[in-house]
């Protein structure tokens, strides 16, 4: 199963990354209205999805391991004269972390994460986001054929890893966009099919997690 290490990122990032389309993910943009708010961007890679909201005025901060890609996007916040914060960090210690957010954007992280830490990951999400806030999801699913490029992920997945401490409000057939590339055909016109989740902390699994420590 292909999960991405952070040298396969890198390398990625050393060349033209396929999911680098210089503008937000139209699934993002299709229920921008719905995401209020501070914004949190797990995986931004080079911030078009998080600069779209800091240029609606909200408070918004992107997160990605590698520093290659927070550099372009802070160069891109500042060519734009937006303001936006973006930061090194890994997704999956959120929850050492003590900002809250009212909204979080996943756009291509989770479905990079083995099991375990797709599970950590969500725990950490929880203990980001304010209770009643939001996770809007976009992950490539079972429903793309091959096995380039990310994990495919399937519905029962998903309801599984947010079954406690999340609502699930919704999970549709969606597409994560791509580049187009004359050399690797592997992915149709459109992008690979994916699912977009929108999910909802009841805030209930923080204070486990917290206890935990
Ligand atoms: N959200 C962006 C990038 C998606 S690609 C977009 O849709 O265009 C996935 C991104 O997650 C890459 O930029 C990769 O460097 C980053 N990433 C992978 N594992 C990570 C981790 N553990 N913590 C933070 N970022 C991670």
């Amino acid at each position: 199963m292909p999960v991405h290490d952070r040298s396969s990122f890198e390398n990625l990032y050393a060349g033209q990354p396929r999911w680098e389309i210089g503008r937000p993910q139209r699934a993002i943009l299709d229920v921008a209205d719905r995401i209020t708010g501070s914004v949190l961007d797990a995986g931004c890679g080079t911030g078009e999805n998080a600069l779209f909201f800091a240029s609606r005025g909200q408070t918004v901060t992107g997160i990605d391991f590698l520093a290659d890609p927070i550099t372009r996007a802070k160069r891109k916040t500042a060519e734009r004269g937006l303001t936006a914060t973006f930061l090194v960090r890994n997704a999956l210690a959120l929850r050492e972390w003590k900002d809250v957010f009212d909204s979080a954007i996943d756009s291509g992280l989770f479905h990079v994460f083995s099991d375990d830490d797709q599970r950590r990951y969500v725990e950490g999400l929880a203990s980001a986001l304010k209770p009643g806030g939001r996770l809007f999801l976009l992950c490539v699913s079972d429903a793309e054929p091959g096995d380039q490029g990310p994990r495919r992920v399937s519905r029962n997945e998903l309801e599984d890893t947010f079954a406690e401490g999340w609502v699930i409000e919704s999970v549709e057939p969606s597409r994560y966009e791509v580049r187009p590339d004359p050399h690797d055909r592997s992915f149709r016109e459109g992008g690979p099919k994916a699912w977009f989740a929108v999910v909802r902390s009841t805030g209930a699994g923080v204070t486990t997690s917290n206890e935990n420590r």
